[in-house]
């Protein structure tokens, strides 16, 4: 015989279990315990109510395709390894002939969400970024293109030596339909000072976000975590956000994503484990009540852990993921082409009791015909176990 919740989370959590039972919102201490019980099974058992309230048994995913357009960057923050520095990657910067080529080599997979980010590039002009998202409109004309971290709309608006909104405009115009989030990794000073004090502050990321909000620009939001944070300032990376979408109210989903320490600056920190990703995305689920969707990012938590996120308070696996750099290991340059067909994505959803579905970057269902089901990704893709 099952257990019951009450059974499942124990004495010690049942406070916390009657106000997710009846819908009401988690404090900041609440989340704490969250963090530091360790009955990770009862987390989850709450985590999983609130997403089977919202979403049932349903596993979104995207047909996306990645493209960071340079990896020159002047903020030097110590968690990243994807910036060109010595003895990591070399340098580049995509001329506008190389992303065309790079979105016609996936034309064939009908992709729906083009999302595009990249280092702080100051030879980059204003007009650059206007073309980058043209382009896309250009190549694949019924595609979201879904770009720009906060850091760099403040670089495009510094170039063009505008306002941020009008920077926002201008890139929308272009035809840029959301913003992917990220810029701050986590909302703490303390943390902003020590990893990464040349990007813009907690406040400043805010006000992009408000900026876009008030143009009806959707966006997402993430958390970095795993590095030199505490719990306490993951609980109120979660609480600020949980205000700002109380304010702004456009905030699709919320995606936590660990974090990688080889080539860091920072490599001593002690790797995540599986455990550690499913209690993150269980916290989160209960935390964020104001967000309708949580986010496993299978290329940094493995698609088994995101199998299991599921019943950890995910409900989106994020997508299919055709070319992402932005975690480098070693030996990774040759193999840059970390994808998973749609059907090891259904399957992997499948095998996890879940139903999958395909979104598009707004969370739209997207029907698909027999014959573009048949059509399948044209190249090699990343072996299910061999992701990280
Ligand atoms: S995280 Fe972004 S802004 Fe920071 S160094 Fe890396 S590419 Fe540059």
């Amino acid at each position: 015989m099952a257990l019951s919740p009450e059974r499942t989370v124990g004495e010690a959590l049942i406070d916390i279990y009657r106000k997710v039972e009846a819908g009401q919102r988690l404090s900041a201490e609440d989340g704490l315990r969250l963090y530091q019980t360790p009955n990770l099974t009862g987390v989850a058992a709450m985590a999983n109510l609130v997403r089977e309230r919202l979403n049932g048994d349903t596993t979104y995913y995207v047909r996306n395709q990645h493209i960071n357009y340079t990896n020159i960057c002047n903020k030097f923050c110590k968690f990243c390894s994807f910036y060109a520095k010595k003895g990591g990657p070399d340098p580049y910067e995509m001329t506008l002939d190389e992303v065309r080529a790079r979105l016609e080599w996936h034309r064939d997979v009908r992709i729906t969400e083009v999302h595009m980010v990249g280092g702080i590039n100051p030879r980059l002009p204003y007009s650059y970024y206007m073309d980058l998202v043209r382009l896309v409109k250009e190549v694949m004309p019924g595609a979201h293109v879904k770009a720009f971290t906060a850091v760099e709309i403040e670089q495009i608006a510094s170039k063009g030596k505008v306002s941020i909104t009008q920077a926002l405009k201008d890139l929308m115009d272009a035809g840029l339909d959301c913003l992917p989030g990220g810029g701050i990794e986590i909302l703490s000073d303390r943390v902003h000072r020590e990893l990464f004090g040349r990007k813009l502050s907690g406040e400043e990321w805010k006000a992009v976000a408000r900026a876009a909000a008030s143009l009806g620009l959707p966006q997402y939001a993430t958390m970095l975590y795993g590095h030199i944070e505490t719990l306490e300032e993951r609980v109120e990376h979660m609480v600020q956000l949980r205000e700002l979408q109380d304010e702004v109210g456009n905030f699709l989903s919320f995606t936590p994503l660990s974090f990688h320490p080889e080539n860091t600056d920072i490599p001593d920190v002690k790797p995540l484990t599986g455990d550690n990703d499913l209690r993150n995305i269980a916290v989160s689920r209960l935390m964020l009540d104001n967000f309708a969707h949580i986010k496993s990012f299978w290329i940094m938590n493995t698609p088994e852990v995101t199998q299991a996120s599921l019943w950890y308070g995910a409900d989106d696996c994020d997508g299919l993921v055709h070319e992402y750099e932005i975690t480098y290991k070693e030996g990774d340059f040759g193999n840059k082409k970390q994808a998973l067909t749609y059907e090891n994505m259904c399957y992997i959803i499948r095998e996890a009791g879940r139903v999958p579905v395909e979104r598009d970057s707004l969370y739209n269902v997207v029907e698909r015909s027999p014959e573009e089901l048949a059509v399948t990704n044209r190249q090699p893709m990343t072996p299910l176990a061999l992701v990280h």
